[in-house]
């Protein structure tokens, strides 16, 4: 089969440094000097029409969608790249080892915007190898590199902007001052302990990148938890495992997420627990390993009086506050209790702090809604603002109005509506002729 794609090699490959699937997707769009829209199109062409007889059609969002967890149309996408380029375990640069095991909706473990370790890019900008973006890095329990111990950073370092995911340049430059996202050294945060799940995730990837077609069994949290049973009387099985082992009519599959939890719960490395459950079941007394207890739900827990004398303290002081004095969610959050409780212990307080303090908010969006009804479309249309493009311009009247960015987003979606106003089929019909 004839294939116009370069043979770029994927980076970090057999390795838990394993590239991403859209970063790598960026990259052999780069290569062949064309967007990355553009490539997608092209890729979908060149399948359309050389592809095998029978073989399924390339998903027609591929170009706007997240490649890393997994789905049809990310597994047929990986076919594709791996018969246009002849590289071969392509999958592990994604989460497809999952697709049995875990629910759809990898969107809790992955992150949809750029995160990075600036010593890895500096090591690569220095060498002169070709910036990548890791698959670690987009998984939300990783926190840092663990290469560098450093925490991974989300802002461009020269303009403090937050980063968007768009195709038209090159991820490991600012998507909105288009400066190489490297720092230097002296602001880099070290972070030495990781965080939960980061062990369990960094081997998993290793796994999957030294077998790439490997995919883990559906049933392998259950067989796990059938050969553990007998060690957790009634009780405990319940507290210990409850969460995760729900009996439901219909099958449910669990999260990414939950299975973190389960091998933290557990003290068992997922792995073990995916590949092998009843060995990584069998080897937990061997090791010692009792579970780890359930952190109390803060409800049930007893507070003393210094406790909660703090906290009627606390709502008191913003009930007379108005609208500057804290919020209820933000005075259990630094009490450290649970925002039910306030409404057990002082019902009265409690009630009378949400309802005024609901009833200032309104008094202030009306307000705030008002200020901004004066706004017309040629106070917006100035060549500055017209520079910073309409996707982003309920963030400047946020700012410029210091008002909250639901209300500012309210108001110019009126005046852009005003300005490109949608021609529907009821409009149409009723149009004069
Ligand atoms: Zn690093
Ligand atoms: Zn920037």
């Amino acid at each position: 089969m004839s294939t116009f794609l370069l043979p770029v090699p994927p980076e970090g490959a057999g390795t838990s440094d394993v590239e991403a699937l859209d970063s790598y997707l960026d990259r052999l769009a780069a290569a062949h000097g064309i967007a990355l829209s553009s490539f997608c199109r092209l890729l979908d062409d060149w399948w359309e029409h050389d592809k095998p007889v029978g073989e399924a059609s390339l998903g027609r969002y591929i170009g706007h969608i997240p490649k890393c967890g997994f789905g049809r149309d990310i597994e047929q996408l990986v076919k594709v790249l791996e018969t246009g380029t002849g590289f071969r375990g392509l999958a592990s640069m994604t989460l497809l080892a999952f697709k049995e095991v875990s629910g759809r909706h990898v969107g809790e473990v992955l992150r949809h915007v750029h995160h990075w370790c600036p010593a890895c890019m500096q090591e690569w900008e220095q060498g002169g190898a070709p910036a990548y973006e890791k698959l670690l890095w987009r998984l939300k329990p990783i926190s840092r590199c663990p290469t560098h111990r450093i925490r991974l950073e989300n802002q461009c370092p020269h303009c403090g902007g937050g980063q968007t995911r768009r195709g038209d340049h090159p991820w490991f430059r600012c998507s909105q001052c288009f400066k190489p996202l490297c720092n230097d050294s002296s602001r880099w945060t070290i972070s030495l302990t990781a965080a939960p799940g980061e062990k369990d995730l960094i081997d998993v990837l290793a796994f999957c990148a030294t077998n790439p077609s490997y995919v883990f069994r559906r049933d392998s949290p259950h067989r796990f938890f059938h050969a553990i049973k007998h060690e957790l009387d009634g009780k405990r099985l319940a507290n210990s495992a409850g969460d995760y082992f729900h009996k439901r009519d219909i099958p449910t599959r669990k999260l990414v997420g939950s299975l973190l939890r389960i091998a933290q719960r557990f003290q068992t490395p997922l792995t073990d627990l995916l590949v092998d459950p009843r060995q990584a079941a069998a080897a937990r007394p061997l090791n010692g390993m009792e579970p780890k207890p359930l952190n109390l739900h803060p409800a049930n827990k007893a507070h003393d009086h210094l406790v909660r004398e703090r906290v009627r303290q606390e709502l008191e002081v913003a009930l007379q506050q108005g609208p500057e004095g804290k919020s209820l969610a933000q005075i259990c959050r630094e009490a450290g209790v649970c925002k039910s409780s306030p409404s057990r212990w002082f019902p009265s307080i409690v009630a009378s702090l949400v309802k005024h303090q609901t009833e200032l908010r309104d008094r202030q969006r009306e307000l705030d809604l008002a200020r901004l009804a004066a706004i017309t479309l040629e106070d917006l249309l100035t060549p500055e603002m017209q520079a910073i493009g309409w996707h982003k311009l309920p963030h400047f009247v946020a700012r410029q109005w210091s008002v909250s960015i639901y209300i500012a987003r309210k108001r110019v979606s009126v005046l852009r509506r005003t300005a490109h106003p949608v021609v529907t089929r009821s409009s149409r019909k009723t149009k004069p002729r």
